[in-house]
């Protein structure tokens, strides 16, 4: 980060301010980590932060330390316009892009107030007054910690703001095993273990937390799965009448994508998700090595993300969808 946007920054929070705290819309543990980490360490610099998600978290991040103070945008739109119109600072977390909070684009967008983005995705959008923007970071958390670092406020981090950033980290980096984790994410991580937290207690609520419903999807998802070895590409499907047929809940398709990419030799995997409220397909894209799935999902599927994790979306059939992108991987080397 520049030594004279950690200067401004310094300055905004030198006296106490109503704060909200952004993070992208269907936030995952890395953006609810980020944000509620933020949180606590604000509301020990004596501001008032708000944390408010576009829409619902899912489930399995509810016992984050004062998740239940988290506002919804898409369930309380009038109370949600209201604090952010009256506040003092915004920090975007764990997004690149305004269009990545939904609806709730449109409030952000006429607000005036300095805007302070962390994120580490590729190519970000300049709309914030501040950007600490590097996508060398495996998760935004590592990105928080270093930010209270740079205001000199280490100090600060107990085992709330420690347990949030733990969260963050564990999950982006798919608990330590994607390319993106380096020695200082394990430092990092191994000063938080000393402030306190109980790592392996938090790896159980994360992840130790299947219900049968969500294990009978897995199951079909897996049973879904088409691969073709030639193109290094496997893919897998879920239709609306398939998670309506296990009580789909929000959260229940995490990570599946990335069984695809288990099988040998497989370098791409995708998953292909029917929302039918919203009328698309949302996707998920895996890879590993060297090819692109953020330029992928940018050019062809509205979407974007990381080199090895990106996601996107199509407005055509499930059928026409799953085409296009035979067609597309087809023509292509991976
Ligand atoms: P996931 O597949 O887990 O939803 O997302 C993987 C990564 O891609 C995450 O870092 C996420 O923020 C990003 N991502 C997911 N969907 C989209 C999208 O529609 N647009 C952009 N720009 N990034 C996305
Ligand atoms: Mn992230």
């Amino acid at each position: 980060m520049k030594k004279e946007d950690i200067l401004a920054i310094q300055q905004l929070l030198a006296a106490p301010k109503k704060i909200a705290i952004i993070p992208h819309r269907s936030p995952d543990g890395d953006a609810m980590g980020s944000t509620l980490a933020l949180y606590h360490f604000l509301l020990k610099l004596n501001h008032q932060p708000t944390v408010i998600s576009p829409n619902e978290f899912p489930n399995f991040l509810a016992w984050l330390p004062s998740s239940e103070t988290v506002l919804i945008y898409e369930n309380d739109r009038a109370n949600c316009t209201k604090v952010l119109q009256e506040t003092e600072i915004v920090f975007t977390l764990d997004f690149n892009a305004l269009h990545r909070t939904g609806e709730m684009e449109h409030v952000l967008n006429k607000l005036t107030v300095p805007m302070i983005m962390i994120d580490h995705h590729q190519k970000p959008d300049t709309f914030a007054t501040y950007t600490y923007s590097d996508t060398i970071y495996g998760s935004t958390g590592e990105m928080i910690y270093n930010f209270i670092s740079f205001l000199d406020k280490k100090e600060l981090i107990d085992k709330n703001i420690a347990t949030c950033l733990y969260t963050g980290i564990v999950t982006d980096s798919g608990s330590f095993r994607f390319p993106s984790t380096t020695s200082t994410t394990h430092r990092i991580v191994a000063d938080l273990i000393d402030i306190g937290i109980e790592n392996s207690e938090i790896h159980n609520l994360l992840f130790d937390n299947n219900s049968y419903n969500r294990l009978q999807l897995l199951g079909r998802a897996l049973q879904n799965m088409k691969v073709f070895s030639e193109y290094k590409t496997s893919y897998i499907t879920l239709s609306q009448k398939e998670l309506d047929e296990f009580h789909y809940e929000k959260g229940d398709t995490e990570g599946i994508v990335n069984y695809g990419l288990t099988i040998k030799g497989i370098h791409l995997a995708a998953i292909f998700i029917e929302h039918r409220d919203e009328n698309i397909i949302k996707i998920s894209f895996r890879s590993q090595g060297s090819f692109d799935v953020n330029q992928f999902a940018r050019e062809h599927f509205n979407g974007g993300g990381h080199i090895n994790a990106a996601g996107g979306k199509s407005y055509l059939s499930m059928k026409e969808t799953i085409h296009k992108f035979e067609k597309i991987i087809s023509k292509i080397t991976i």
